[in-house]
């Protein structure tokens, strides 16, 4: 098998996978923008991968708090396995050197043949029985398999950065402010993460250069982290969300970002990843004529899961009452969001959530 990128997700199908060839264009260690808080889910699959973060000193993460201006907070504590902070930099190498992933070597095109898949590649044609695209978002090799699905008009974006600061507590800080959102992550002993998520005209709305408005947007959010220095430089990231219409046939498989983004907000993304290509390994284990169409009806379900909550989410921000509502209700009852945060990371249907915890999450009746 070949797999196309060797970022996480397709690092982690190497490890699955015996024998499995994951080509990477570029070279570690190499950033990438990203909210660096994996889900315990995530962790968990790792773990099976035979990854086992607490040991690489990756900071655990011991749950996840929202705020908004007027509002209480509410935390959900993550229940089990913590999540662990991943800075990216080191992630990222970690997994593709366990993974023997080859870097510098980028994949041109694909073709589908009838007995295998040929890969083109920058150092030569390569055969294979099957492929797997876990190339990141919006890879033109997902548009040259006409897989890309136009983008919409609710297009959203990100600046993210590092700080040489302590914050969060240990937990994910999510910020919900009326034109924009914040998302802080602990990533090393005194790193943080802060990702401020909105539309283009609500991350151009402070004034100056990339990180001037960066730190301004940030400041908002966090006035405690307004002077702390930054540890890297400031990224934009979007726009999102990038859906595809196909994520497998024949013996092509899309997996990852590379199998469509829907926002950075739920901080699901390298969990989602980590939970299709485990999917996927055992399905192309056990039988590779019928591993598309099982997959594209798993992956089907995890889409809808993790849409539903990001439209939740999303609800959440934008609309300050709203918002105030629902954190009044969240913060009487933590045991909701960790319900939802279960749901999200798919370790529990929507079954998981009484009526009561609906009722919490919109606090209905209440003002
Ligand atoms: C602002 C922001 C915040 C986020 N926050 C979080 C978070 O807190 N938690 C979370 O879990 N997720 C988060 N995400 C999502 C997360 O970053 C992605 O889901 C994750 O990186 C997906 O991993 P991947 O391996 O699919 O793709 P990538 O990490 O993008 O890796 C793809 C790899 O493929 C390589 N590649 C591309 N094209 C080729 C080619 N043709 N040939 C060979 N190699 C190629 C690239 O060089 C790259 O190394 C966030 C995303 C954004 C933008």
């Amino acid at each position: 098998m070949v797999v196309v990128g060797g970022g996480p997700v397709g690092s982690t199908l190497g490890l699955l996978v015996p024998g499995a060839l994951v080509l990477e264009a570029g070279r570690f260690p190499r950033d990438k923008p990203c909210g660096e808080g994996l889900l315990p889910a995530g962790v968990e699959v790792l773990r099976r991968a035979g990854i086992e973060l607490q040991e690489a000193g990756y900071p655990a993460i011991a749950g996840i708090q929202y705020r908004a201006p007027g509002a209480p907070w509410a935390r959900a504590a993550l229940s089990g396995t913590p999540g662990r902070g991943v800075r990216r930099l080191r992630f990222d190498r970690l997994l593709a050197a366990t993974a023997g992933v080859r870097p510098g070597c980028r994949v041109l095109g694909l073709r589908q043949l009838p007995s295998g898949v040929e890969v083109q590649t920058s150092e030569g044609a390569v055969g294979a029985e099957a492929v797997v695209v876990a190339a990141g978002i919006g890879s033109p090799l997902v548009r040259q398999l006409g897989w890309a699905s136009p983008r919409g008009d609710a297009q959203r974006f990100g600046l993210v950065g590092h700080l040489e600061a302590v914050g969060g507590d240990g937990d994910i800080v999510v910020s919900l402010l009326p034109s924009f959102e914040t998302y802080l992550a602990p990533v090393g002993e005194r790193e943080v993460l802060v990702a401020v998520l909105g539309s283009r005209a609500a991350l151009r709305s402070a004034a100056g250069d990339r990180e001037e408005r960066y730190r301004r947007l940030l400041a908002a959010a966090h006035p405690e982290l307004a002077g702390a220095p930054l540890s890297g430089p400031v990224w934009g990231a979007g726009p999102f969300p990038r859906p595809v219409t196909q994520v497998a046939s024949g013996r092509v498989f899309l997996a990852g970002d590379a199998s469509g983004f829907l926002d950075p907000l739920t901080g699901d993304g390298i969990t989602a990843g980590l939970q299709q290509v485990e999917f996927l390994a055992q399905a192309l284990a056990e039988d590779l004529t019928s591993a598309a169409a099982r997959y594209r009806r798993w992956h089907r379900a995890q889409w809808r899961r993790r849409r539903m909550v990001g439209y939740l989410a999303r609800q959440l921000s934008g609309r300050p009452s709203l918002t105030r509502r629902a954190l009044r209700g969240l913060a009487e009852r933590p045991a909701a969001l960790e319900r939802l945060i279960n749901v999200s990371q798919g370790s529990s249907g929507w079954g998981a959530l009484g009526a009561a915890d609906w009722a919490a999450l919109l606090n209905w009746g209440r003002r």
